[in-house]
């Protein structure tokens, strides 16, 4: 069998930063298309304004990469599967749980792969901290991710709007990693989230979950920071702190620190390949879950309006 010939649909930044590099530097894979509404592709790579018109042309391909919003994701993906096209879902996996519950059922249907990708679990530190924590008796967790949003995401309208998550859209990382390397499954007891006037998607929220243990966890997401950023979690256990910094890439144990290049979206791309040979999916909704839950039980408050 040949390279997987992927189309990446979406052409903004994260299609441009992490995708195509990715792709280029996975022999599994080339890339035999681009499709975005503007016409931001590659040279000498087919491009389309719509993934129909990719769909309906003579260009063969084999799977799609959907870097849109969430809130476009849906019918990109059920076009795909219907296509029996393998599909790399970028988080979070949808705007809505049903929505990709139906694509998991779309997807077995068709027999094809599908899979909803979550970066941070595959940045350095995520791998050995889930093992170091597996048999460790856990007292508390702490997560604080504080960003720029004037800085990370200029521009971006649709994370402001409903589907879009707001401040959560960096904080599902944070969520991805912990329903990863915590070994007990646990849930949201309280939180507030922080909606400008003039917006529809919080900007900072406080979380509160236990596990099934009894165990405090504690979130702290704001996207007002300023001056040094925090992507940071921090595990207390029985045996010592393990530390998770840099968002995943630098990891403390007591009386050691790992630290490694970045691998996430070489990683992602790996884990789609394995899953496309093997001809399995890979969806796991919990990260998407919690925030679905933050919203359902979670205080409004109203603060300023916010400007970029
Ligand atoms: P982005 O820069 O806004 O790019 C998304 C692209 O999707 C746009 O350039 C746009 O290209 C296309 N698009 C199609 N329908 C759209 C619509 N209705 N509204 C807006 N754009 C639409 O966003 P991004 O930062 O790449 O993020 C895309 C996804 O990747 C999000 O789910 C995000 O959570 C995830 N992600 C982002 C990052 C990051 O660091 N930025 C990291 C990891 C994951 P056309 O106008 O040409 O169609």
């Amino acid at each position: 069998m040949g390279p997987i010939r992927i189309a990446v649909v979406g052409m903004g930044k994260i299609a441009h930063d992490q995708h195509l590099p990715a792709i280029a530097g996975n022999p599994a894979f080339t890339l035999a298309a681009t499709v975005s509404r503007s016409d931001s592709g590659v040279d000498a790579v087919p491009h389309f304004h719509t993934l129909q018109a990719l769909v309906d042309s003579d260009v063969a391909i084999d799977a799609v990469a959907l870097c849109t919003p969430p809130q476009v994701r849906y019918d990109l993906a059920a076009l795909a599967l219907d296509r029996g096209l393998h599909v790399f879902l970028e988080k979070p996996p949808g705007a809505t749980l049903a929505e990709v519950d139906a694509l998991v059922a779309h997807a077995a249907k068709a027999s094809t792969t599908l899979f909803a990708s979550w970066h941070s679990r595959h940045a350095a530190g995520v791998a050995p901290a889930r093992a170091w924590l597996a048999d460790r008796q856990i007292t508390g967790v702490k997560v604080i991710w504080r960003e720029d949003v004037r800085v990370w995401h200029p521009g971006q309208a649709w994370i402001w709007e409903p589907g879009g998550l707001g401040v959560f859209d960096p904080g599902i990382n944070a969520l991805s990693i912990i329903t990863h390397i915590l070994p007990a499954p646990f849930f949201l007891a309280e939180a507030t989230l922080e909606v400008p006037e003039n917006r529809a998607a919080p900007i900072a929220a406080d979380l509160h979950f236990r596990d099934s243990r009894g165990t405090a966890i504690h979130m702290d997401l704001d996207w007002r920071q300023t001056g040094p950023q925090s992507w940071d979690i921090v595990v207390e256990t029985a045996d010592g702190t393990l530390r998770l910094a840099n968002g995943g890439a630098v990891l403390t144990l007591p009386g050691e620190t790992l630290r490694h290049d970045d691998h996430e979206y070489p990683g992602l791309y790996a884990r789609f390949a394995d899953l496309v040979a093997q001809g399995q999916s890979d969806v796991d909704t919990r990260p998407l879950t919690l925030v679905a839950d933050a919203f359902l039980r979670g205080k409004r408050l109203v603060t300023d309006a916010f400007f970029d």
